[in-house]
């Protein structure tokens, strides 16, 4: 099978790909609340998508994330998800999912488990409505509870991931993971990352150091280091009382580059090597150019070429400015 291997010799087999910018909610660390999204016409079709995704199957990776800005709110966003699902069938593809804010599960949630996507990833920062309200500004509490009881029926795995708010859900803590636990979810916590203006507020506001999460679930339950790892960013414990495993992703406060194993991908074709560093590839005009996919391979193959060996994140306490000029909608995080 063919393999891409970076300079730093990690293997890259997992993809993520933002399919739009756009997004039913606005929620307060993501997105200011008069967005401006891309030009319809820069972005790629979901034809072109699938054979964007596709050319990577082709070159070893294994593993496919849809996200955004919202994946859900995409028209016909189903017809991509049917087309991939044929590398499921054939092997090419271990696994196929998403990441979403629950708002269209209960109208998709049983096809794409027909589909082959095992596991799903749903955001969500608090149990409280009003709460709720406040930090998505356009969300409906009641629709993401029906989108995760639809998942939980349509046999989906959930994982729930929870941005740590200070001021915010610092509070709610414990009672997301007794949640989580009882409703049969994984739990992971998130450190808020400095990408994009997001209006008045700032990420110094908002910013809570994972530790401080730690330390409030360790008043009530016993913490043991996990040795699970999934390739990905988050570190695991177990708790003991319960048998539940919560996740932790400390981008500010740990480094997890090491074991890199994902490049993004954006709505507009544009390939992200790393999410803390700026440099990309575009991969549209060489999909453009002509119906071969030779130009795309090329192309794939030079940008990994050039991934950076890590990220140089930093809440800037000078200038309270995001250090990354991009939204995190654009690469999905
Ligand atoms: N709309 C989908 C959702 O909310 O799950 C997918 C896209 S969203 C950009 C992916 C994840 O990024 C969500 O879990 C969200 O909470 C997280 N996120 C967005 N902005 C962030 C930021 N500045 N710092 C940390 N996490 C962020
Ligand atoms: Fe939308 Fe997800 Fe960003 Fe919230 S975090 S505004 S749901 S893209």
């Amino acid at each position: 099978m063919a393999a891409m291997i970076d300079p730093y010799g990690r293997a890259i087999t997992y993809l993520r790909v933002s399919v739009t910018d756009r997004c039913d909610f606005r929620c307060v660390y993501c997105m200011s609340e008069n967005m401006t999204f891309l030009p319809k016409a820069e972005i790629l079709s979901l034809e072109e998508l699938d054979r964007l995704c596709s050319a990577f199957v082709r070159q070893g990776v294994r593993k496919l994330r849809m996200t955004g800005g919202e994946p859900l709110v995409r028209r016909n966003i189903m017809s991509l998800f049917r087309g991939l699902s044929r590398h499921l069938k054939s092997g090419a593809l271990d696994e196929l999912t998403l990441t979403t804010n629950g708002s269209q599960l209960a109208r998709y949630a049983e096809e794409l488990a027909g589909l082959g996507v095992k596991r799903v990833n749903v955001s969500l920062d608090t149990l409280d409505p009003h709460k709720f309200a406040a930090i998505t500004r356009w969300g409906r509490f009641d629709q993401v509870m029906g989108g995760l009881d639809a998942a939980k029926a349509a046999g989906l795995g959930v994982k729930v991931n929870t941005v740590a708010l200070r001021g915010v859900n610092d509070d709610e803590i414990e009672r997301l993971a007794t949640w989580c636990g009882e409703e049969g979810f994984d739990l992971t916590f998130i450190e808020v990352m400095p990408m994009g203006d997001i209006g008045g507020e700032t990420r110094l506001d908002q910013y809570m150091p994972l530790s401080m999460v730690r330390a409030r679930l360790a008043e009530h339950w016993t913490l043991e280091e996990s040795e699970h790892r999934t390739g990905g960013p988050a570190r695991y414990v177990d708790v003991r009382e319960t048998g539940q495993r919560i996740g932790f992703i400390t981008p500010m406060t740990h480094n997890f580059c090491e074991s890199c194993n994902r490049v993004r991908l954006t709505c507009t074709g544009t390939l992200y090597m790393c999410l803390g560093q700026e440099d990309a590839a575009d991969l549209r005009a060489p999909l453009r150019m002509n119906d071969d996919d030779a130009l795309v391979d090329a192309a794939i193959g030079d940008a990994i070429a050039r991934k950076p060996k890590g990220h140089d994140f930093v809440i800037d306490r000078r200038r309270r400015r995001p250090s990354m000029s991009r939204h995190m909608s654009v690469t999905g995080g």
